[in-house]
């Protein structure tokens, strides 16, 4: 039994059965055997690959974004950068690298990230040392100083802690974990009691008999956090997911290892879990605490807009043979619809009332 299997069960045996919530912190957060603590996931040797980590095009793009944004708010100076989960740091490096081509915005620029493994942010100080900048890291948002802002999250909110309940025929139910001593693994059981009042949206309240509902109570909090830091001090925030646009029921918690699918409750900490991000959730948030929402808008055409076409093009003027290769397969990866073209949402929050460059 793994170190992290065995803590699990002897919370499981003290306090009964756990929710979701907590045994997803503690599959990816636990401080000693959770997932993003110790170790490196990404990349072709990893469990999965990000979007930055798939092409250069995807930050730079992202960094001109900022760039027009910037300008947009009135070209504040300094003006806070921010990265919610980072992870090598890779989307930070091609941003920053962007932006030197803009030397008022580049130097305006105070470089924040948030990251609470402590693995993780030593690869991205790796990545970042390079660019020469001053770089601060923090483990939550709140932490990071006030002050107008731009806010990069890519494929952040989909790590975070969710609940599921389950619609009875009599009302609502959390669903829990359990160990099972015959199976000698973790199971899923439901709460005894009803919960008389769970938190969901009106949305999520008309689901049918049968149907399992999803909330992140984290991504809510981080999502109001930063609509009223956008509402107090002017920014921008791009959250870059994939999830759904609307609230709606469904069962959407994975575990992945190894780039294959894997089961969400057995080896917690050794595999990926994450959950689809709601997004009208997280705009509800966002704009209750003041803040404007734009998209969401599928990630191809964010980034068809922004001319990732364009980019590839200039790129291939340079490019080996295997490198062609490279950038044309990576282009599709981004944008095609059976790949991340569509699942990826991009949502943007701001203080502007005018929508931002892709979300016209
Ligand atoms: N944005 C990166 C990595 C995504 S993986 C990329 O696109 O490649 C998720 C990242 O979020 C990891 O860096 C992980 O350590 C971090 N993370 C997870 N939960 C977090 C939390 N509650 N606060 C801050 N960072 C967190």
């Amino acid at each position: 039994m793994s170190g992290l299997e065995d803590h699990l069960r002897r919370r499981i045996d003290a306090d009964g059965p756990m929710s979701l919530a907590s045994f997803m912190e503690e599959a990816l957060g636990n401080p000693d055997f959770g997932y993003y603590m110790s170790g490196d996931p990404f990349g072709r040797s990893g469990d999965f690959i990000t979007a930055p980590e798939i092409s250069q095009m995807f930050g730079e793009l992202i960094g001109l974004w900022f760039a027009v944004v910037w300008r947009s708010l009135g070209s504040p100076d300094p003006v806070n950068l921010i990265e919610l989960g980072p992870g090598r740091g890779t989307l930070m490096a091609d941003m920053l690298r962007t932006a030197k081509t803009m030397p008022e915005f580049r130097s305006a620029l105070r470089v924040h990230m948030v990251e609470t493994s402590p693995a993780l942010a030593a690869s991205q100080r790796k990545s970042l040392k390079k660019t020469g900048v001053e770089v601060h890291w923090h483990d939550a948002f709140e932490r990071v100083p006030e002050g107008p802002f731009l806010l990069m999250a890519n494929e952040f909110f989909d790590a975070l802690p969710i609940r599921q309940f389950i619609r009875a025929g009599d009302g609502w139910r959390e669903r829990v974990v359990k160990w099972d001593l015959g199976k000698g693994g973790f199971c899923f059981g439901v709460s005894p009691s009803l919960d008389p009042a769970p938190p969901l949206s009106r949305d999520l309240l008309s689901a049918p008999v049968g149907a399992v509902v999803e909330i992140s109570p984290a991504a809510g909090e981080i999502a109001g956090s930063i609509g009223r830091r956008v509402a107090k001090d002017g920014g921008a925030a791009l959250i870059i997911d994939y999830g759904h646009p609307v609230s709606a029921a469904g069962e959407t918690l994975q575990a992945v290892k190894g780039h294959a699918y894997h089961d969400v409750l057995s080896d917690p900490g050794q595999a990926d879990l994450t959950a689809h991000v709601d997004f009208s959730a997280l705009a509800r948030a966002a704009m209750a605490a003041g803040a404007r929402a734009h998209g969401p808008v599928t990630q191809g055409d964010f980034l068809e807009s922004l001319g990732i076409s364009a980019r590839a093009g200039a790129l291939l003027g340079t490019a080996s043979a295997a490198q062609a290769e490279d950038i044309k397969s990576a282009h599709k990866r981004l944008v095609d619809k059976g790949e991340m073209g569509a699942l990826f949402k991009v949502l943007a929050l701001s203080s502007d009332v005018a929508p931002p460059p892709g979300f016209e």
